[in-house]
């Protein structure tokens, strides 16, 4: 701010400028003369008054001094001889005075004739010496020199007046241009205000912001700039920067002129001094913080919500492994502070990986190679308990500033302890099955062995009823042995120890003789062939027909209104390509997935069956090599086609025992 503004705004007068005009102006000086006698004071004024100048009139020494003090003059005539403070002794007072040495003093006197007296008067200060009784004409001359002398002296110094003056205002224009200049290129908003809080000044960028002008600002606009809510506050900080003289840091919405929004600015105003150190206002400027000030009320909801999770959030340095964030769920699961774990890297927390391993295992992530990765380990707390946890992991590259891994890890402690709890269970009650099955199939045996004995002894009657039972037994024995011995096979399919006996075979007379065994169980139903006349295959024929069985047989149990059930067999390059369609009650598209599993059905329990043939099915093609899968419609009627694909080598699978 120039000098020039802090004087209009402080109210301070300034000092009159001297113009080209008043250099015109006939100068007029001023003439002191001091006498002790009111005559001589008289005749003298009468000597000189001819000049046309103001003649002021001491009657001592001192009041001559006294004069001094106030006024400015051109010359003194003084009387030498007076009582009190004489000529001399004034003079000497005069020349002593810085503002008054200069002036110049005619000694008057009738009495000092002697050399003594005018060295005595000279040495004083006295620039001439007359003697009375003096020449007026001598005396005027005299006195005009002088006044000639000063009159040249006080123009020159008017003129130089005049040419500092207009350098001054030169170098305070040029002080206001560029401080306009810089305000205006600051990217924010710079305003000015009296002490009384008026604003005098401000910058484009203000008036473009607010669409205000100087005038509006001024006249108590620029609060209808500011949001109606961050008024008061607003107002009470002014207060305290007016009244107060303290500094105010504010932070309130601004409407933005083009389209009416409310962005966010920091305000700060400092009150001013002028250059004598009173209080000439303020200086306010505005900063537009709105994109930091969103940025951070995201970030602080970013990281409320990371600290609302349970799970352990952690971001990892891709550099150094080191923790550069922490969850409170990390806080509370790990039992650090979250200071303890910046200080942390990875490695310490998860003691089973070591950093090694985990930059082995996060180079396809760093690579982009796999977006997320999901591992098991345990974590370990600060005070050495170790729980399980799921992590998940990706990765977010910062360019050449590196990048950081996001770990989610959740503590699994309650789903590894009901995993194991069913783990457990299963494994008891698959152990049950077996011994069960396994104990089962001897006392079947010897039930059918004695059952069998008995019919060979009622062979002369094969019609009496005894004979009948029996047969009826032996079948229901037949059903039940055949049960447990899917229900062994599928024990061996869970455990992979369900063995093959590799041998040659041909399929064609396979398939023919499983639909003659099967056909024979059902008149209402037609068992089609489509087959060539031989395919040769390698693989272990009798569990190969266990499957051709299974499939034909449900595909009449699941046509209970009988019809065509056709197989075809088509030889492939280096497999084979079975599949059995039938028209029954087809299978719901939902449940698929769930009949290859053990004790799998689509269908309610009227059907019978246990669930477990397609599960062994299943089992035997896989331990072929080869693959088995089902279509249907679900449409009663159109039925299914189960499909079975198997390598015309058998691969036996690494699984066999
Ligand atoms: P199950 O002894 O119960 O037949 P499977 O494992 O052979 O056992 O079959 C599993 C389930 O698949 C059956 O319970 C039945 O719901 C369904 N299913 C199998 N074959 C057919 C078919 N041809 N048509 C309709 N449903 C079938």
């Amino acid at each position: 701010m120039s000098d020039r503004e802090h004087r209009e705004q402080s109210g301070e007068e300034s000092s009159p400028r001297p113009t080209a005009r008043a250099e015109q102006e006939t100068l007029q000086a001023s003439i002191l003369i001091v006498d002790d006698h009111p005559a001589n004071l008289i005749a003298l004024e009468g000597i000189i008054e001819p000049l046309g100048q103001r003649i002021v009139k001491a009657s001592s020494g001192e009041e001559a001094l006294k004069r001094l003090l106030s006024e400015e003059f051109a010359v003194i005539l003084m009387d030498v001889q007076m009582p009190g403070l004489d000529g001399t002794q004034t003079a000497r007072i005069i020349k002593e005075r810085e503002r008054t040495r200069h002036i110049p003093i005619i000694f008057l006197t009738a009495i000092s004739r002697d050399q003594a007296n005018i060295f005595r008067g000279y040495s004083a200060g006295a620039v001439d010496y007359l003697l009375k009784p003096f020449d007026p004409d001598i005396l005027r001359t005299k006195v005009q020199v002088f006044i000639d002398l000063w009159g040249r002296g006080k123009r020159l110094e008017r003129r130089e007046a005049v040419i500092r003056q207009k350098e001054r205002e030169l170098l305070e224009r040029a002080s206001e241009i560029r401080f306009q200049n810089v305000t205006d290129s600051m990217p924010l908003c710079v305003l000015a205000g009296r002490p009384d809080g008026e604003v005098y000044w401000c910058n484009h960028v203000w008036k473009d912001y607010t669409g205000l002008s100087l005038e509006q600002t001024a006249k108590g606009g620029w609060l209808d700039a500011v949001h109606p809510d961050d008024r008061s506050a607003l107002i009470a900080a002014r207060t305290e920067l007016i009244e107060g003289g303290r500094e105010l840091v504010v932070e309130h919405r601004l409407r933005r002129a083009n389209d009416g929004a409310f962005r966010w600015f920091l305000m700060r105003a400092v009150p001013e001094n002028d250059a004598r150190g009173n209080p000439a206002g303020f200086i306010g400027t505005m900063t537009d913080v709105d994109d930091q000030k969103r940025d951070r009320e995201h970030l602080a909801e970013f990281k409320a919500t990371l600290d609302a999770t349970l799970d352990c959030v952690l971001m990892i340095q891709g550099a150094d492994l080191g923790v550069c964030y922490a969850n409170h769920g990390a806080v509370t699961q790990l039992g650090y502070t979250r200071d303890e774990l910046d200080a942390l890297t990875i490695g310490a927390l998860q003691p089973e990986v070591t950093e090694e391993r985990f930059r082995e295992m996060v180079a396809p992530l760093q690579s982009s190679a796999e977006g997320s990765l999901t591992y098991q380990t345990s974590y370990r707390r600060k005070d050495g308990d170790e729980f399980p946890v799921e992590v998940l992991l990706q990765y977010v590259a910062f360019g050449s500033r590196g990048g950081r891994f996001i770990s989610v890890a959740r503590d699994i402690r309650e789903r590894v302890r009901a995993e194991q709890a069913l783990r457990r269970a299963n494994e008891a009650k698959d152990a049950f099955i077996a011994a069960a099955s396994h104990e089962l199939r001897t006392p079947l045996a010897a039930a059918k062995a004695q059952a069998q004995l008995a019919l060979r002894r009622l062979k002369d009657d094969p019609e009496a009823p005894p004979a009948k039972s029996l047969r009826t037994i032996t079948g229901q024995i037949d059903r039940m042995a055949k049960l447990v011995e899917d229900l062994l096979d599928v024990s061996r399919v869970q455990i992979g120890r369900l063995s093959l006996e590799i041998a040659r075979y041909e399929l064609s007379a396979l398939v023919r003789e499983a639909a003659e065994r099967v056909q024979a169980l059902s008149e209402r139903h037609t068992i089609e062939l489509v087959l060539p006349d031989t395919v040769e295959v390698d693989g272990d024929r009798s569990r190969v027909d266990q499957v051709i069985t299974n499939l034909l047989s449900n595909a009449i149990r699941y046509s209970p209104r009988g019809g065509r059930v056709v197989l075809t067999v088509e030889p492939e390059a280096n497999h084979v390509h079975l599949f059995v369609r039938d028209f029954g009650i087809g299978i719901p598209p939902e449940k698929q997935g769930l009949i290859f599993e053990r004790f799998g059905r689509a269908h309610g329990a009227k059907y019978g069956g246990l669930g477990l043939g397609l599960t062994i099915a299943q089992g035997i093609v896989e331990q072929h090599g080869g693959e088995i899968w089902v279509e249907s419609a679900g449409v009663p009627g159109e039925g299914s086609t189960f499909h079975v694909r198997l390598p015309k080598s058998a691969l036996v699978r690494a699984k066999q025992a």
